[in-house]
């Protein structure tokens, strides 16, 4: 089982606190979604999950696992930017195969996890491809092709779409929806987009100045909000 749990986590940048104790329990196949404007830690908080950032202070697992001071290679987690960096002198399949190359994977069992990838993300029949010749959706979907191939525990997902256009992310939200129906993993994922969290979430957690104002379900939270906060991102206008 792989739920993540956070007990009092904690960020300070120098000075700076940015992340206050945040104790959060995501249970092991749930979408987690982090919503809350700019600056409040959202990104912060999933790179400590990813371990890109150490902790202050407080702990991370992952299942039964204490991840706090393990390496990100190590955690099981993959990460999906918003910005993907794909090779362009490679075709989608190196693209998502790399990792496990570098890892010292044999080549059938890449060949193998890169058409399994293919598969879900009805990438079948551009694995061929250099990455000028495909679409910005095309493109990020290789992004998460490639987190898929390495079989995480948790996926990280930050604002994975918002540098598409608003068709594509439609499109996108489906295909993410999808990919979690089907690969049961647990998630988390970053977003400003109000109907992006009320779609994918099965749990929303809403964060400001680096804590968690309220945590619910999609309609619970729209129907129920704590507070103005909290209305003003995904309740109801009352
Ligand atoms: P969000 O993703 O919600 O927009 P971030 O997690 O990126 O917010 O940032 C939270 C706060 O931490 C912001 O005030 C930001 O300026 C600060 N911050 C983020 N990364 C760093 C860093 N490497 N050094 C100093 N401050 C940082
Ligand atoms: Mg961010």
């Amino acid at each position: 089982m792989s739920g993540v749990t956070l007990d009092r986590v904690t960020k300070r940048f120098g000075e700076a606190q940015v992340i206050h104790g945040v104790d959060l329990t995501i249970e092991h196949g749930e979408f987690c979604v982090f919503v809350g404007p700019s600056g409040c830690g959202k990104s912060t908080l999933l790179r400590m999950v990813a371990g890109l950032e150490e902790t202050s202070d407080g702990t991370i697992r992952i299942g039964a696992r204490d991840v706090t001071q393990v390496d990100p290679s190590e955690r099981g987690v993959a990460m999906v930017f918003q910005t993907y960096a794909l090779y362009p002198h490679m075709t989608v399949a190196e693209n998502m195969g790399f990792g496990l190359k570098m890892t010292g994977h044999p080549k059938t069992e890449i060949d193998r996890k890169v058409a399994e990838a293919a598969r879900i993300l009805r990438l079948d029949s551009l694995l061929a491809r250099k990455p000028k010749a495909l679409s910005g959706g095309q493109r990020q979907r290789v992004a998460i092709g490639r987190a898929i191939v390495r079989g995480p525990e948790v996926f990280l997902f930050d604002e994975p779409l918002s540098n598409l256009d608003a068709e594509l992310r439609v499109e996108m939200r489906v295909e993410i929806a999808r990919l979690h129906k089907e690969i049961g993993a647990t998630m988390i994922y970053v977003t400003h987009d109000q109907v992006e969290a009320m779609t994918l979430a099965d749990k929303i957690v809403v964060l400001r100045s680096g804590r968690v104002e309220q945590v619910g379900r999609p309609l619970d939270l729209y129907r129920d909000p704590d507070n103005r906060f909290v209305a003003g991102f995904i309740g109801s206008p009352s």
